[in-house]
């Protein structure tokens, strides 16, 4: 049996601790490691019948890392706290000797700039170490870029365009809040869009083009383009392709109060000084705003992410939808967690689970797609994340 470490005991920490922790035939102890040690105790409580330690960690402290992960002759390291953390961390597995899985792509805390360099950086250290390093096991990057491998292996000869689409169709009943840390949700959408079109990446301001985008049983919304991280691998993965979107759906009235926040200075990351203290402005809106994990039981409706292709298959031009649909209530039922932390805890855990098995092991840095997608995606459903196909449908996007 294999031994696992989770750090960061947030909302995603919740969801993929109690997933991991029903795999009694594949772990036999986990470790919960986090800032706070009372949160991971109190997800701990509650998450079995996989036996799980606690621990206090400063993810940003190698040395801490080397010898918590020592201490518990861990095999495998599964990474949610924030991306600020992805690069310590992966030095203090690869110091161990222990594979290394995330669910989001690294941000230096001072600029908000999205990018894989700094991790594929690496792959060079993981292969010499014979250890894998999975990046981006989340939903969006994560389950979106398995989705597009598989319509790749099964479904195209070439693929021409990829809008992957976005919508949290739920309610939580507050007048403003983020879906996870609000930090990292905000620093991701106040800055400019970005998009990949005959060869060239294209900035646009935020938040300036949007249309309506029909999501499967929830209907048509407003979807705005942003840049998001699985674009990056995915048109270097798959060259043909000519054109890589990234729509997500925010309301109204959370884009209102987005550009009051914005327009007041809070959600700047530029720290100012106050009586004294230097106070990152939008670290304090965060600790004022409700904690994404307290949304749970309250939170009605669904999110609806999932991959709108277009391309060739046999001569032939061909549309495919792969999707997957996620209800708030029946992820709060499984996990006392929202559907936007399920639907990133449970790919994680499952990520985590194929590198323990050594079904999705290879010396080096990787991501999403560079694996075969059928083992993934034969287990996402019985997971909790059930998704489905339509060929030659009608896309959002038309021909
Ligand atoms: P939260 O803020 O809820 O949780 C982050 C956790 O990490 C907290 O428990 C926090 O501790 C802990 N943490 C932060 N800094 C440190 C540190 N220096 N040392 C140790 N622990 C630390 O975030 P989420 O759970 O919502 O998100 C977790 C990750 O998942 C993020 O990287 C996020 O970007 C990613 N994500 C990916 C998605 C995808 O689809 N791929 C979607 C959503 C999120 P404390 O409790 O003390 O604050």
């Amino acid at each position: 049996k294999k031994r696992l470490i989770i750090i960061g005991a947030g909302g995603v920490g919740n969801v993929a601790v109690r997933k991991s922790a029903r795999m009694e035939d594949l772990y036999e102890e986990i470790l919960l490691a986090s800032r706070t040690k009372a949160k991971c105790d109190a997800i701990a409580k509650e998450a079995g019948p996989v036996p799980i330690r606690t621990a206090e960690v400063d993810a940003d402290d190698v040395q801490a890392l080397v010898s918590l992960i020592r201490n518990f002759k861990a095999d495998v390291l599964l990474n949610v706290a924030l991306p600020y953390q992805d690069l310590t961390i992966m030095q203090a597995c690869l110091e161990c000797g222990v594979h290394y899985v995330d669910t989001a792509n690294y941000e230096p805390k001072d600029v908000a700039h999205f990018e894989y360099s700094w991790q594929w950086a690496f792959r060079e250290k993981f292969e010499k170490a014979g250890l894998t390093a999975l990046l981006g096991s989340g939903f969006d990057p994560g389950v979106t870029n398995v989705f597009t491998s598989y319509a790749a292996k099964h479904y195209f000869d070439e693929m021409h365009y990829l809008d992957i689409v976005d919508c949290n169709a739920g309610d939580h009943g507050k007048s403003f809040a983020t879906n996870f840390n609000p930090e990292i949700n905000i620093r991701e959408i106040t800055q400019n869009g970005k998009y990949y079109e005959k060869g060239e990446w294209l900035e646009t301001e935020p938040l300036e083009i949007h249309q309506n985008v029909d999501y499967p049983r929830v209907g048509s919304k407003e979807s705005y383009l942003l840049f998001h991280e699985e674009l990056e691998s995915l048109v270097m993965h798959y060259p043909t392709l000519k054109r890589a979107r990234f729509w997500m759906t925010f309301s109204q009235q959370y884009i209102t109060f987005l550009r009051v926040l914005e327009e007041v200075g809070m959600t700047s990351i530029k720290p100012i000084e106050y009586q004294g203290m230097e106070i990152q402005p939008l670290q304090f809106l965060k600790a004022v705003l409700p904690e994404p994990s307290s949304l749970g039981p309250n939170y009605q409706g669904q999110t609806s992410i999932g991959c709108q292709i277009r391309g060739v298959k046999d001569g032939k031009e061909r549309t495919f939808f792969i999707f997957n649909n996620c209800s708030h209530q029946m992820a709060y039922q499984d996990t006392k967690a929202q559907a936007v932390s399920y639907t990133t805890g449970v790919p994680a855990a499952l990520g985590a689970s194929l590198v323990a098995r050594g079904i999705w092991n290879a010396p080096g840095v990787w991501n999403m797609e560079q694996f075969d997608p059928d083992p993934f995606l034969a287990e996402l459903g019985k997971m909790g994340l059930p998704w489905e196909v339509v060929v030659d449908g009608k896309l959002a996007f038309g021909k």
